[in-house]
């Protein structure tokens, strides 16, 4: 029975291959969702070795930052991109524990993100949590606090209002966009408290900075970022 079962499994991988998340060529045995190649090579920033980086360079003189990080650099057309449309687009929600378990192994060596208390990620509008079953950087974030020994915090802080389309506003008037939309539920839970504010993908940084303004109103707040990829 089990000869027979193994047959078709591998019969039915012949037709099926699992493909690599990334560079979708086959998976082979003991490999998950990412290949030997991928897992190795694909574009780290190591940010988390580098204070003043691009990401955080983007919050200067607009919220204060402990530390800031994004696994990787996000390029059109790449294999972050493949990956990332598998996790938001395709319902792999796997994807997300995996990213944050790796972003996790390498930030916790770093004693600012490693003091984390709470993990939280930005939140999606209801009706788009809906429509996609899953809120993706909640998934990152389930990844990471097993590695920083932090408690994910899903429902403190709340997205208002649903944002209108953003493609055509400029940067200032995406932030104005943004502003008012974020509140945090239960902000005495988090006073004196390290949050580590997670997202998908960081470009303009604008959802980032709304949600961090509305945290750092909290009596001894501090404030850190990490995301899965940077796109310039
Ligand atoms: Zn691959």
């Amino acid at each position: 029975m089990n000869l027979q079962r193994s047959y078709l499994t591998d019969f039915v991988s012949l037709l099926f291959p699992e493909l690599c998340v990334a560079c979708r060529e086959s998976l082979v045995v003991n490999e998950h969702l990412l290949c030997t190649g991928c897992r190795y090579n694909l574009p780290y920033t190591n940010f988390h070795l580098q204070a003043d980086n691009i990401v955080a360079r983007q919050f200067w003189g607009k919220i204060n930052l402990e530390a800031a990080f994004a696994l990787f650099y996000f390029t059109k057309g790449g294999k972050i991109q493949n990956m990332m449309h598998e996790f938001k687009y395709n319902g792999m929600q796997q994807i997300g524990n995996l990213l944050g378990s790796i972003a996790g192994d390498q930030i916790k060596k770093n004693e600012i993100f490693n003091s984390a208390d709470y993990i939280i990620p930005v939140p999606l509008h209801k009706k788009r949590l809906r429509e996609r079953g899953y809120n993706q950087s909640a998934c990152f974030a389930t990844g990471l606090a097993e590695k920083l020994n932090a408690i994910v915090e899903k429902d403190n802080l709340v997205r208002i209002k649903s944002t209108q389309t953003q493609t055509h506003k400029s940067r200032f008037a995406r932030f104005e966009n943004m502003q008012e939309v974020f509140l945090v539920s239960n902000p005495e839970k988090l006073i004196n408290k390290h949050v580590l504010l997670v997202d998908d993908v960081i470009t303009t940084g604008s959802t980032l900075e709304a949600c961090g303004a509305e945290l750092l109103k909290i009596d001894g707040l501090r404030l850190s970022i990490a995301t899965i990829a940077y796109a310039e």
